[in-house]
């Protein structure tokens, strides 16, 4: 007998109980002592990520840090509207010419993997914007020839949400290619950010993180700095095949994976839906939430409103959804 307890709790509670007996625990970062940071990541873009994200966001109900880290086209402000109090200009070191000194050796161009030091004949030529910044060049040069100078990669933007909430983004500069060093710096960022919390609340905050879309560098990058990652489904047949994507490529970085099922009961498309299902089954994925597929959802996201602010049906259906986040991960946390 649960005194105390809604069935609608029971319920929950067993469904929950389900799933973690079923539910591999892997190996992460995340230990009771540390923050845990859940990743909202999607195998494609126009999955939803950015909308769940925003709602998890308005229902949290602890506190917490919000952080937009697909820093290609960064959305998330769109809905959540943070108060910038700063922002900084991240930068690569890279080589900008040579000086007197150069004795035309080559060594520096020998050993450039990305083409960023061309040789034409007897002359050589930087092309910064193809530098990966390894240093590689600087360490071969034994007559420290290469004048060392910075390339920008973006800006990272740090602030408040409703005075209370921090927050964290990055944008790239327009043009440059080179994304993870900047998503690097933006969890280096984040990091001092937990400290400093957990140093005014006496207590580690949970992380919210706003992926990039697919499965290329810069969201394997986010996803290996989260202790957990939530996937957000699209049920359409392009969805399917890149949700497989995606979950080969997370999967691989040992974490714990669950799975949300957006814009679900699309007409015509119940066989979608299904698939997802016997997937997330077949491959011991939870499946934490089916958001259904509702015209006056998709015409308030169009306007930037979220979703958790459309009824007290939305609402509820974060609320849960963020419970049994936390249940599910806070849970395996302890047990590691
Ligand atoms: S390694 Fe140094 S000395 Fe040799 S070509 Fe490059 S810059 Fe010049
Ligand atoms: S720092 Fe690395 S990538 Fe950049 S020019 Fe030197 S060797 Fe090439």
């Amino acid at each position: 007998m649960h005194k105390g307890r809604s069935r609608q709790s029971r319920e929950r509670h067993a469904r929950l109980n389900s799933v973690r007996n079923r539910f591999p625990i892997a190996n992460s970062r995340h230990t009771s002592e540390h923050t845990m940071r859940i990743a909202i990541a999607s195998g494609k873009g126009g999955a939803g990520k950015t909308s769940v994200a925003a709602s998890l966001d308005r229902v949290w109900p602890t506190a917490h840090i919000m952080a937009d880290t697909d820093v290609e086209a960064p959305n998330l402000h769109i809905f959540l509207k943070p108060d910038i109090a700063a922002s900084t200009t991240i930068a690569l070191p890279i080589p900008v010419q040579f000086d007197a000194s150069c004795t035309g050796c080559s060594s520096c161009h020998d050993i450039c993997h990305y083409g960023a030091i061309a040789k034409f004949g007897t002359k050589l030529k930087i092309f910064p914007d193809m530098c990966h910044a390894c240093g590689g060049c600087f360490a071969v040069c034994e007559t420290d020839s290469l004048v060392q100078g910075e390339r920008e990669i973006g800006q990272l933007h740090s602030g408040t949400l409703d005075a209370a909430t921090p927050w964290l983004s990055g944008a790239t500069r327009i043009g440059e290619v080179m994304t993870p060093p900047l998503i690097r710096a933006l969890f280096k960022r984040l990091s001092v950010l937990e400290e400093e919390m957990a140093a005014q609340t006496g207590q580690k905050p949970e992380v919210l993180l706003d992926s990039p879309p697919g499965v290329s560098c810069p969201a394997v990058t986010v996803g290996s700095h989260a202790d957990a990652i939530i996937m957000v489904v699209d049920s359409s047949p392009f969805g399917l095949h890149d949700f497989r994507l995606a979950h080969q490529a997370f999967g691989r970085l040992n974490r714990p994976l669950a799975c949300v099922l957006n814009r679900a009961g699309i007409p015509g498309n119940a066989q979608g839906d299904e698939t997802v299902r016997s997937y997330c089954t077949k491959h011991n994925l939870p499946l934490l939430a089916e958001l259904p597929f509702e015209l006056e959802a998709a015409a308030a996201y169009s306007t930037g409103k979220l979703l958790a602010d459309i009824s007290p049906a939305w609402k509820e259906r974060f609320t849960k959804l963020a419970e049994d986040i936390r249940e599910l991960f806070g849970r395996q946390a302890c047990a590691r």
